[in-house]
């Protein structure tokens, strides 16, 4: 029999210690900091062969995915990079300020907004999981996963297997943990390419600490000035799907952005003309609401379980939600069904909610109502919010119901 360790909880009569997860990302690696933090032991099995510190576009965590990051002290190893935002303004198409708020929740700097690489995010995610002694194998990919009563084992790419109690599928939109659970569960494409890049045009005046959104004539346009005077851009545009879904493509796509900024008299296609390094699109794609989240030991969280498209800027808040929150309910519920479905319980409403905001978003367009202003909005932390991230609260088997 196994030694049961104090965060451990019984499934079929089988001890839980070990779990194993798959995709060192931002909520793979979160959710090992916090798994260990309730006493399992926690193995991460990454395929990219280092840290991926060059991986990605630039994202923006809420002060939902701050505080969720406080609740697993790593607030300051992620404070290190980036930087914080603490208002927002929305321009229209001739560069008049339509209006301006505080972003956020701003009394207290560990919950600031932080712009962020995502490549930085996951590199200091991962540093903090070796400091504290959790195993990041790097250059593993998954291949496939055997879910049997007893026990789960990874498969990986290169013939070696990895046994465990659960396995946490945390590999990303194109998960291979979910073609393997869920095969019938596919993410679609949300309407909208996202280009990106970062700039040496700094619009003159623009304070560092604020981001501006633009509701362009032929694009939601988005930007931020970091303290080195670099500007961090993207810009969602409604047109058909890259060829290959969910894809970065590798060619300098300027050429093919700025003529949809120049008839806009505001900073953008300036911006994006001082472009340092390609200018790179992808696709806005999100899961179907319903996406089903486990099976037998196997459980999808982060982007496998519900990609959103980006313009809320909330999927990697999300993903360090889902780790807090998954901790919580293995802790304390009675055994592994009762606490993947409390989990269930308490996630299910909110992701999908941020889903439907930002998929409805990217499909209605540029022309939409609201395309900066509701970057905030699913982020503010309500009460129940807080009471759920809580650590030392113990997390309720179903949610309490909404009034
Ligand atoms: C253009 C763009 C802009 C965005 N902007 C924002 C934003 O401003 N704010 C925000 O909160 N979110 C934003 N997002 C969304 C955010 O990036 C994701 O929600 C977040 O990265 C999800 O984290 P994750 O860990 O679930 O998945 P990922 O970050 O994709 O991590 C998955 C990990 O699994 C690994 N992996 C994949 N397959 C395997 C395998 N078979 N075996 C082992 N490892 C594997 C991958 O290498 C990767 O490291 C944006 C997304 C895009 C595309």
């Amino acid at each position: 029999m196994n030694t049961v360790g104090a965060g451990s909880r019984r499934v079929s009569g089988t001890d839980v210690t070990k779990v194993v997860v798959i995709g060192g990302g931002i909520a793979g690696t979160a959710a090992a900091l916090a798994l260990q933090r309730a006493g399992y032991d926690v193995t991460v099995y990454e395929a990219h062969p280092d840290t991926a510190a060059d991986i990605g576009a630039f994202l923006t965590l809420g002060s939902n995915g701050m505080r969720a990051l406080a609740q697993l002290g790593a607030t300051d190893a992620v404070t290190a990079t980036g930087f914080a935002l603490t208002s927002l303004r929305l321009l229209d198409s001739q560069g008049t300020e339509q209006a301006r708020g505080s972003l956020g929740e701003v009394t207290d700097p560990a919950l600031h907004y932080r712009c962020l690489r995502r490549g930085e995010l996951n590199s200091a995610l991962q540093r903090e999981a070796a400091r504290r002694g959790i195993p990041v194998r790097h250059g593993v990919r998954l291949a496939d996963v055997s879910n049997g009563p007893d026990g789960v084992t990874a498969h990986f790419a290169d013939g070696t297997t990895a046994d465990a109690d659960l396995l946490l599928g945390a590999d990303g939109l194109n998960s291979t943990v979910r073609t393997r659970l869920v095969p019938e569960a596919r993410p679609g494409y949300a309407g909208q390419r996202i280009y990106y890049g970062y700039s040496a045009a700094a619009p003159e005046g623009d304070p560092t600490g604020l981001i501006t959104f633009v509701r362009g004539g032929e694009s939601t346009f988005g930007y931020a000035v970091s303290p080195a005077g670099q500007t961090y851009w993207f810009a969602r545009v409604n047109t058909e799907a890259l060829p290959a879904d969910g894809a970065v493509h590798e060619a300098d796509r300027r050429e093919e952005l700025l003529p949809l900024l120049r008839g806009d008299a505001t900073p953008a296609a300036d911006i994006v003309a001082g472009s340092v390094g390609p200018v790179l699109a992808t696709n806005a794609t999100d899961l179907p609401l319903g996406t089903v989240w486990h099976r037998g030991r196997a459980l999808l969280i982060g982007d496998a379980a519900h990609a959103a498209s980006p313009a809320t800027g909330q999927g990697a808040s999300m993903a360090l939600e889902d780790a807090v929150v998954l901790a919580k309910a293995l802790r304390d519920l009675p055994d592994v069904p009762a606490a993947f479905a409390a989990y269930e319980g308490h996630r299910r409403p909110r992701v999908e909610r941020n889903i439907t905001v930002s998929g409805g978003m990217s499909r209605a367009g540029h022309g939409s109502a609201r395309p900066g202003l509701a970057v905030a909005r699913p982020a503010e932390p309500d009460a129940a919010l807080i009471r759920q991230l809580a650590w030392d609260t113990p997390l309720s088997a179903a949610p309490p119901k909404e009034s």
